[in-house]
């Protein structure tokens, strides 16, 4: 028999042998090498400065996490990073995907700086960033009440592609408006 071969026998052999536990487990461990992975990525897009505060409030999320702590609630471009880096671990964003550089994240320190307690988000069709949006208010008899709806970019400020709801995440959003398609 090969090496090869015997190496195979010996991985399925260690494999079947796999509590339900082990399982459990190595799947939870790849689940967060996977999203270390992707902090990874997006740290090498950030600013040095920004990483430092992103990464240093993500540390003591955990770390409160851990304890079984209330932790301080983490700022939009630390909910961001994070969102994106689980999205990552869970195979619903690529490579590509992974980053915060400082025009988005400065687009995402202004949302905080706003007040607004939430936010809805959009999304540029062609690289997929991520934006904030707020609704204006709108009353069905008197109309607008005077708030408007707050967009913060109008064009992609990574990539100058269109930015709208489900503009990425949907295939059909992006077939319509993704750059260099033809519709
Ligand atoms: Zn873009």
């Amino acid at each position: 028999m090969g090496l090869k071969e015997t190496l195979k026998r010996l991985e399925r052999h260690i494999i079947e042998s796999e509590t339900e536990e082990d399982a459990c487990a190595r799947k939870e461990r790849e689940w967060l090498e996977r999203a270390n992975t992707a902090y990874s990525m997006i740290a090498e897009t950030m600013s040095d400065e920004h990483a430092g505060l992103v990464f240093a409030e993500l540390k003591s999320f955990y770390a409160c996490a851990d304890a079984d702590m209330q932790s301080a609630p983490l700022s939009s471009p630390a909910k961001e990073v994070q969102t994106m880096a689980h999205q990552y671990a869970n195979g619903v964003r690529n490579e590509q995907e992974m980053a915060m550089p400082p025009a988005l994240f400065d687009v995402w320190r202004r949302f905080d700086e706003s007040g607004e307690p939430s936010s809805s988000h959009v999304e540029c069709a062609d690289c997929g960033a991520d934006y904030p949006y707020i609704f204006g208010n709108y009353d069905s008899e008197r109309g607008c009440d005077g708030r408007p709806e707050r967009k913060f970019v109008d064009a992609c400020l990574l990539c100058g592609g269109e930015v709208g709801f489900c503009h990425y995440s949907n295939p059909n959003m992006r077939l319509i408006h993704g750059r260099g398609i033809a519709v």
